[in-house]
This record gives C-alpha cells, sequence and structure tokens, in this order.
C-alpha cells in the first residue's frame, strides 16, 4: 500500500483522499486495490480468516486513518457496530457522560445499557462546558458528537476532551457531520473518532458502514478483538464502494459546504422560517467555537418551521429535495426529525435537518422557496 511520504512535506487532505490506500505503482498492479471475496485464505499469513480481516478493509482504514492525521481505524458494518464496539469500552457498573442530543441510535444503545445496569449514563448539553466539567468526575467515558444530530450544538471539543483527561476518562467523538477535511477529533484531544462511513465518506447513498480511528495501540488492540469476536464486520464490497466514495471527499464536502452556506442565509432571511442553525452563520450560538476547531462548518442545516404541520406540508412541496432520513450523499435530502417516537422532545416538532447535497444551488434553492409557506 502507498503510505503518504515522510518529511516535512505532508500531503494536502484531498492529495490523502485520492492516494492513500493504493497498491504499490509496479507495473501492471491495478490502481484501486481489488475487490477480495474471501471467506478463507491459506493459512499461515496474518489474514486467516474472513471475520478477522480483509485486503479492503486495510485499504479503507488505512485512507481514512491518514485523512484523521494519523493512527489507526477500524472498519465496522455500520455505524452503530461501531459505536456498540466503543459502548463495551465503559466497564461494567462503570459511569458514561453522553450528549443529550445526539444520533438517534447512540442515545438508544446507551439508554438501553443504562437501563439494564450495564453503565450509569449522565446527559449533557455539549455546547455546556461547564456541564461537561461537572458531569465528567468519576466518569469513565465521555462521548461527544459535535457538531450534534440533528440540533447542531458545538461542543468545544479541546475543553471537553481535556476534562475527560483530567478525570482519568477516555474522551470519544463522533466526527459524522464534520469529516476528517473539516475537523480532526483526535489533533484536538479526542481518544477515538467514530464515523457513520454511511454519510459523507461512503457518500452516495448506497453503503452502509461504520468506523472508528485511534492513535491508542491498547485501544485499538480491544477493539479489533471486540470486531473480530462479535463479528460486526464490514462486507468487502461495501467496503469497496466507500473507499470509492472517498476518493471524492474533498469535492463532495467542498461544494456541499458552498451550497450549504448560501442556502443558510436564504433560510434565515425567510420569514416562515422560525429558527436556522447552521454553524457557518456568523450569529449562530456555535460559530465562534466552531470557527476555532474546524476548518468549515459543513454541510448540515437544522431550520425551525411553525410545527410538524407546516413543516411536514413543507417536506410534501418539494421536488429536488427527498424528504428521507440519513445524510451526507451527493443530493440533497430533509427530514422532520421528530416524526422519529425516539427523538428527544426537547428537539422541536418543526425542526427539519438538512443535508445539502452537490447539485446546484439556485435548483436548489428554487424548490424550497417554492414549497416555504
Ligand atoms: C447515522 C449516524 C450514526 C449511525 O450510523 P449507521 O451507519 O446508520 O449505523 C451515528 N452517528 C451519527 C452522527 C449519524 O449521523
Amino acid at each position: 500500500m502507498t503510505r503518504e511520504p515522510e518529511g516535512p512535506h505532508r500531503l494536502a487532505p484531498g492529495t490523502v483522499a485520492v492516494t492513500a490506500g493504493r497498491p504499490a505503482h509496479t507495473p501492471d498492479n491495478p490502481l484501486n486495490p481489488p475487490l477480495v471475496l474471501a471467506s478463507t485464505y491459506a493459512a499461515g499469513g496474518d489474514l486467516e480468516y474472513g471475520r478477522y480481516g480483509n485486503p479492503v478493509w486495510q485499504a479503507f482504514e488505512d485512507t481514512l486513518a491518514a485523512l484523521e492525521g494519523g493512527g489507526r481505524a477500524l472498519v465496522f458494518s455500520s455505524g452503530m457496530a461501531a459505536a456498540t464496539a466503543l459502548l463495551e469500552l465503559v466497564p461494567d457498573g462503570g459511569r458514561l457522560v453522553a450528549p443529550r442530543h445526539a444520533y438517534l441510535g447512540v442515545l438508544a444503545i446507551v439508554a438501553d445499557a443504562a437501563a439494564r445496569g450495564r453503565v450509569h449514563s449522565d446527559v449533557v448539553d455539549v455546547a455546556d462546558t461547564a456541564m461537561i466539567e461537572r458531569s465528567c468526575v468519576g466518569t469513565d467515558v465521555l462521548w461527544l458528537e459535535s457538531p450534534t444530530n440533528p440540533a447542531l450544538e458545538v461542543a468545544d471539543l479541546p475543553a471537553a476532551c481535556a476534562t475527560a483527561h483530567a478525570n482519568g476518562a477516555l474522551a470519544i467523538v463522533d466526527n459524522t457531520f464534520a469529516t476528517p477535511l473539516l475537523q480532526r477529533p483526535l489533533d484536538l484531544g479526542a481518544d477515538i473518532v467514530l464515523h457513520s462511513a454511511t454519510k459523507y465518506l461512503a457518500g452516495h447513498s448506497d453503503v452502509q458502514l461504520g468506523a472508528v480511528v485511534t492513535r491508542d495501540d491498547e485501544l485499538y488492540e480491544r477493539l479489533e478483538a471486540h470486531r473480530r469476536k462479535t463479528g460486526a464486520i464490514a462486507g468487502p464490497f461495501e467496503t469497496w464502494l466507500a473507499l470509492r466514495g472517498l476518493r471524492t471527499l474533498h469535492l463532495r464536502v467542498e461544494r456541499a459546504q458552498a451550497n450549504a452556506a448560501t442556502l443558510a442565509e436564504r433560510l434565515a432571511a425567510h420569514p416562515a422560517v422560525v429558527r436556522v442553525r447552521y454553524p457557518g452563520l456568523p450569529d449562530d450560538p456555535g460559530h465562534a467555537r466552531a470557527a476555532a476547531q474546524m476548518k468549515g462548518f459543513g454541510a448540515i442545516i437544522s431550520i425551525e418551521l411553525a410545527d410538524a404541520a407546516a413543516a411536514d406540508a413543507f417536506t410534501h412541496e418539494l421536488s429536488l429535495w427527498v424528504n428521507s432520513t440519513s445524510l451526507g450523499g451527493v443530493e440533497s435530502t430533509l427530514e422532520r426529525r421528530r416524526r422519529w417516537p425516539g427523538e428527544p422532545h426537547t428537539i422541536p416538532e418543526g425542526l427539519l435537518r438538512m443535508s445539502v447535497g452537490v447539485e446546484d444551488v439556485e435548483d436548489l434553492w428554487a424548490d424550497l422557496e417554492q414549497a416555504l409557506p
């Protein structure tokens, strides 16, 4: 596999996305890692069995870890399979501090583990650093998401990770919304980064995949052991597709983010929109923090319309935007999050999470404008 050259010249992230995890440039080698469909390998090597390893996993993991600024990655069958592996890092009877607003599935597995007494959990507003400081006393794991899904709250990641470490806790950051191009949590103090690679990393709404990245060898070994024992393994073809998606991550994120910045401004000026959350807006509560720790503000916008009925009517009037869950694909999608019964009730009924895609921004705006009340 090709690796980043050593020495003073570090490759830019866009170059890493294109070049990392490739076979060596020797005659007749393919440019891309071949798709290897194997449940078993001839004995005596490093791989041995399909549940233990696959060359395509390695290529994806090398590329993702390089994008996160170094460390080692592990690919999982979904973001939730990766999250489940991370939850196992909390010892039996141990404490976990988790966001009150975060990806619904993560909130659900934390609540389940707490309900059966496996862990004790406290929830925090990730934007409230003082609350994180109070809650971290005696905790084993601080689980963060920033910006949060779907409220787009921004945590002070360096301060929060330092608080975790001062209390002897691990800091985990779900980096799905930002992607490694816009935020590198390991450089900001996190021990582990989590991705739903289903979203931006794969980027085409056709793959379910997850990943973790860490620079800590012991954590890596524990998570790798979890994957091989529990079988939360990614399909080689899914991983291959995600790697193919990763090659254009920088192009997709740049365009989607530019579109989002334009749309957020126009939405904020529209009389039917009660509130817009987008960290790129200068008056957004998370703007200063995001500007300090992120290279860009991403491509997810949350807007609030008057109520559930207004939000539902709006989604039904759209033609280009797809009313669907998930995010981070090339196509623009949106959904009213409270349509899911498990979504926290502190998320307003009329809140729509918008995942801005890479279409022409004027077409996207025209569709929104004709559908807004
Ligand atoms: C989607 C998502 C997940 C879960 O990932 P899956 O691939 O759907 O299992 C976790 N965290 C965030 C922030 C997400 O958006």
